[in-house]
């Protein structure tokens, strides 16, 4: 085929793009493509996508590293799965079927996070299987399922935002991480609409709101609690639709009359006025959206903060009423999907619950094997990693598809570490990843214009990903490397090698469950703009909003859930008194394995860096551009100030697509959440020193050299 209609690699806007073959050799265009969630808007990242098509940067044969202290080696396929296979079932022999865990990623196509979940129930047999989304989106997830019985990110489609009267977002820096999203903030802006931003910087998103709360990092949830608070104080109550669509208000109400106004100031930082100037813009219109994303989920409370949130927009009667509700934006590209099909620990396909008798019984009938033999609920991504290796009574191999978490993971050295004391570390990328680095086998798998497959959106809408070409060289796609592990593991035929087929699979998988897709065939999807779950059997339409009869629970009313505030995990103190905040760029995505070895890309964003307000910059004695070592109770960190007045005094922010010197997470907090299991990323307690004895000059150049690792495969043969 010379041309592909399919999407970004990247985030869950999931752009439509055009792939062609250029005129030079090898080389591939990408044009924008009108699709439904971007209509022809695309970032520098999605532009620039093909060049990692023929990077030098590519790995396109497998390695090994024989003996540990070895570099890794090229390799066959034969010796690559040879290898894999025998140390695998020389390690469950030792031990037993768990002590093989499997980490997975939401950005793998829904057919290969299906694949990844059976491979390891079916053919490894272990219950040690999670994924990165642990970090990204499970918070919002747990939330939704708790007030609506379902959990879509957005229940409606994405064009409902360009028609609403108020948009808040909390937590959102859209122009950043999704810019072609703005379109729909415009076009609301030009209808008339006002935006709200909670972030505690002046983001490019919060420059373009009518109001900006600049919260103290970690208070998001007190927020909520104090608008909640003035909406009933105000009569913006929506009683009608309280009492006919929702149970447990009466639980939540004396909770929140304790959240007043000039309290939740004195703990958010955000003026008493500009509360209920929000409340009022958020209920004084027709249709208003309340829109949650990482700065308000990703902390050890972060359930509750959108609990929080959602409990507003039940009470100004938002969710399950057309053009207005409660949404929360996706971040990884199948961040939606990658989570519906039982990459996660305590899943199955079609998010049914892995201690459910009757999924386990659906999902064994169709993979032809005994309930009783599928393992039971494993430990979440975070507390899988810190049980990897050494002394410790957890898994001793480990593989890793399609995630980068030496750089993605809070508390990072410390999983390095864990990674490195591993008896067996496979990884398959199709970059030497800093994770990929450590491996003892390294697996070169397919980029997204190489193969077929599905993503499902941050609408909930599945779409096509189509191939261009076949992948370089030795390149295998993942699907395939799972078939022919599973063949060497003695389960050949357990994974089809086939997208479509395994898509098949997963329809059958999900049909009766939560997320179901078993409507949705490859020939529906490419002769639309894709299909919103669930749709559930042939001829199906799909289903664009949700809610608009009924929730998704057993009584049909969405649930007020009763939360209180609570401070960070790691509040400040006279050791470490500021604040870190940590997220992303315009020009980088997630751990940076992709972007940062596009030329493009890491010209406009070469490395991390700390960025501080001038009145902390001037306590410290710090300067524009010198380097800054960050320290917190995990660990230190340096890079280069970048003293601006658009954060708050008490907050430094550090962008995470680094490994190395400058790598944020060495620093993050890896407090769970206790029900969704998500880390604290977005809050912890450091302090701050300049590097003596370097000129701005020099920490400036040593950042940015630093800030790149070239690891290529000569050097590490080398
Ligand atoms: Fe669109 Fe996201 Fe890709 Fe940018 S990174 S082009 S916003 S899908």
């Amino acid at each position: 085929m010379s041309r592909a209609a399919t999407h970004c690699p990247y985030c869950a806007l999931q752009c439509g793009m055009y792939l062609a073959n250029g005129a030079a050799s090898g080389t591939v265009q990408v044009t924008p493509r009108p699709a439904g969630s971007n209509r022809g808007g695309l970032c520098q990242k999605g532009w620039t996508s093909a060049e990692l098509l023929t990077s030098t940067h590519r790995l396109t044969t497998p390695l090994i590293r024989w003996r540990r202290g070895d570099p890794l080696e090229p390799a066959s396929w034969d010796e690559a799965l040879s290898f894999i296979a025998t140390n695998l079932r020389r390690l469950q022999g030792d031990h037993d079927t768990d002590t093989v865990a499997v980490l997975g990623g939401g950005g793998l196509t829904n057919e290969k996070a299906y694949a990844l979940g059976k491979f390891a129930r079916v053919v490894l047999r272990t219950k040690n299987i999670d994924y990165n989304g642990r970090f990204c989106m499970s918070s919002a997830a747990a939330a939704g399922n708790k007030a609506f019985g379902l959990d879509r990110g957005l229940p409606f489609p994405v064009s409902d935002i360009a028609e609403a009267g108020t948009v808040m977002l909390a937590g959102a820096n859209v122009a950043e991480t999704m810019p072609p999203f703005l379109q729909y903030l415009s076009a609301q802006n030009e209808n008339g609409g006002h935006l709200i931003v909670v972030d505690p910087r002046v983001t490019e998103t919060a420059r373009q709101a009518d109001l900006h709360l600049q919260i103290t990092p970690g208070t998001d949830l007190a927020l909520a609690l104090g608008m909640l608070h003035i909406a009933i104080m105000e009569g913006y109550v929506d009683r009608a639709y309280v009492a006919n669509r929702t149970s447990g208000f009466d639980a939540v109400r004396p909770i929140v009359m304790s959240y007043w106004p000039e309290r939740v100031e004195r703990v958010t930082g955000v003026p008493a006025s500009q509360q209920r100037e929000a409340v009022r813009l958020l209920a004084e219109v027709d249709r208003a959206l309340i829109l949650t994303a990482r700065g308000a989920e990703q902390h050890a409370k972060g359930v509750d903060t959108v609990s929080a949130f959602v409990n507003l927009a039940l009470a100004l009667g938002l969710p399950g009423m057309p053009g207005s509700g409660y949404g929360c934006l996706t971040g990884q590209g199948n961040g939606q999907g990658g989570r519906e099909h039982g990459q996660k620990a305590d899943q199955l396909p079609g998010y049914r619950m892995i201690d459910d008798p009757a999924a386990r019984a659906h999902v064994a009938a169709v993979w032809g094997v005994d309930p009783t033999t599928i393992p039971g609920k494993g430990p979440s991504a975070f507390e899988l990693m810190d049980s990897l290796g050494g002394d410790q009574d957890g898994p001793r191999a480990l593989l890793v598809f399609g995630t980068n978490p030496v750089v993605s993971a809070p508390a990072a050295a410390r999983v390095e570490q864990r990674f490195r004391e591993l008896d067996l570390l496979v990884v398959a990328d199709l970059v030497l990843s800093e994770t990929a680095a450590l491996a003892d086998v390294v697996l070169p798998t397919a980029q997204w214009a190489e193969e077929d497959g599905t993503m499902t959106n941050l609408e909930g809408r599945v779409i096509r990903r189509r191939r261009l070409r076949p992948p370089p060289g030795e390149v295998r796609t993942d699907l395939e490397i799972l078939a022919g592990l599973a063949d060497r593991l003695g389960c050949g035929g357990a994974i089809n090698p086939d997208p479509e087929r395994t898509f098949a699979e997963l329809g059958r998988a999900s049909a009766g469950g939560v997320a179901d897709y078993s409507g949705i065939t490859y020939a529906q999807l490419d002769a639309s703009d894709g299909v919103f779950w669930p749709c559930p059997g042939p001829g199906h339409p799909g289903t664009p909003r949700l809610f608009l009869d009924r929730f998704a629970t057993p009584d049909g009313r969405a649930r007020f859930v009763p939360v209180e505030h609570r401070a960070a995990v790691e509040d400040i103190d006279a050791d470490y008194p500021v604040y870190l905040t940590t997220g992303r760029v315009l020009a980088q995505y997630q751990s940076g394995a992709q972007t940062r070895r596009i030329d493009a890309l890491h010209t406009a964003a070469p490395g991390a860096f700390v960025e501080l307000h001038p009145d902390l910059a001037e306590r410290y004695g710090i300067a524009d551009g010198d380097d800054v070592r960050v320290t917190s109770r995990r660990g230190t960190a340096t890079a280069p100030a970048r003293v601006t007045e658009t954060i708050r005094a008490d907050t430094v922010f550090m962008p995470f697509h680094w490994g190395g010197a400058g790598r944020a997470n060495t620093l993050t907090n890896p407090a769970l959440d206790p029900t969704s299991r998500m880390p604290e990323f977005k809050v912890c307690a450091v302090r701050l020193e300049r590097v003596a004895g370097r000129t701005q000059r020099e920490a400036g150049a040593a950042a940015d050299a630093g800030a790149f690792e070239k690891l290529t495969t000569a050097e590490v043969h080398g």
